[in-house]
């Protein structure tokens, strides 16, 4: 990953360099506490625990996103795995009747990104034609700007097939306003986000409300559009101005979405809902959960700072 972004709070870099440290690492994952943080965060570790999640919030009335953690695989076998997880998935979220509510959310970097674009299409390919096959659909996370141009292309290869394949796209990145100008036609799914990666200044904007700004711009462009924007941020400010926008664009609730993590403001996550608002959480499993839980407890530093005093405080 690439240098940290300029104006980012000191801590928030501290744990994001700490994701690749094999002493934190195994620190965070053999202590106790942890077990409570991650629930809090990640679904567990089986696909059974992925559906009995998918079920509870289905109940509740929102929509998911369930994500098989294991992104920057190397190995093919490691790919063929995520793969045959996804699968796996698939026909229990099928059987349980729970797929029309509930897609995936696959990174291309667990399925072989990596190692070979073609090898990520035909895996991404496996996938998308299984969550056809079951009634759902998949939206590709977006990751490190280095990844941008081919998973793009990947998205553009799939949706000849599966017109419904989804991408995500970064208001952090300078490129994104271009992005979502060439996305935003009839039937394209987007996710907007701020983005989550350590990106140079190059790239990306530096300051906070520069982020937040580029996001509003993005929204619109998107709103704008014919396609079907999904707006992942539990930043109540951009939740309130996306609402307000997209009722001006005279948006129904189901030509839209919000979206936000599992664990992360629950309680709007329902009022939304409540409103009529089409709310889906994006809900993480398996047992590859170590680095999206840094990034989750970097983005907040008043959690790291709880569970690390947990952590050193129990041991
Ligand atoms: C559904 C979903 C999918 C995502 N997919 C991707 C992806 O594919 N690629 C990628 O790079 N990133 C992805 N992200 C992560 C995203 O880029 C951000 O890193 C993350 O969402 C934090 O940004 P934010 O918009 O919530 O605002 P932040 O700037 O983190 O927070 C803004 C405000 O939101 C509120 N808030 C935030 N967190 C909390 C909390 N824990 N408790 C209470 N209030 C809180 C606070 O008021 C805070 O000031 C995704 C996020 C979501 C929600």
């Amino acid at each position: 990953m690439a240098d940290t972004v300029t104006g980012v709070d000191p801590v928030r870099s501290l744990i994001l360099a700490a994701v690749d440290n094999r002493a934190v690492k195994r620190l965070v994952a053999t202590a106790p506490v942890s077990r409570d943080v991650v629930r809090r965060f990640v679904a567990g570790e089986s696909t059974e625990d992925a559906v009995s999640v998918t079920r509870e919030l289905v109940d509740a009335g929102l929509a998911v996103s369930l994500d098989h953690l294991g992104e920057d695989t190397t190995q093919h076998e490691h790919a063929e795995a995520n793969v045959r997880a996804y699968l796996e998935l698939l026909d229990r979220l099928h059987a349980e009747d729970l797929a029309s509510r509930a897609e995936l959310s696959v990174k291309l970097s667990a399925v072989g990104q990596a190692l070979d674009e073609s090898l990520a299409l035909a895996n991404a390919s496996v996938i998308c034609a299984a969550a056809k096959e079951r009634g759902t659909a998949v939206t590709l996370d977006m990751e490190d700007h280095t990844t941008t141009d081919s998973t793009l292309r990947i998205l553009a290869q799939l949706r000849q097939s599966w017109p419904s394949t989804g991408a995500v796209l970064q208001s952090y990145l300078r490129r994104t306003l271009d992005d979502c100008r060439a996305l935003a036609f009839d039937g394209s799914r987007i996710r907007l986000c701020k983005g989550a990666y350590a990106e140079p200044p190059e790239v990306a904007f530096g300051e906070a409300h520069e982020v937040d700004l580029n996001y509003v711009r993005c929204a619109n462009v998107l709103l704008a559009g014919s396609g079907y924007p999904m707006f992942a941020t539990h930043d109540p400010r951009l939740i309130d101005i996306v609402a307000e926008r997209a009722h001006w664009y005279g948006r129904k609730p189901e030509g839209y979405e919000f979206q936000m993590l599992y664990g992360v403001r629950p309680d709007e996550q329902r009022r939304l809902a409540r409103l009529g608002e089409t709310v889906r959480v994006y809900v993480p499993y398996g047992t590859e959960w170590y680095g999206y839980l840094m990034r989750r407890l970097a983005e907040r530093p008043a959690n790291a700072t709880f569970f690390l005093r947990a952590l050193v405080s129990r041991r």
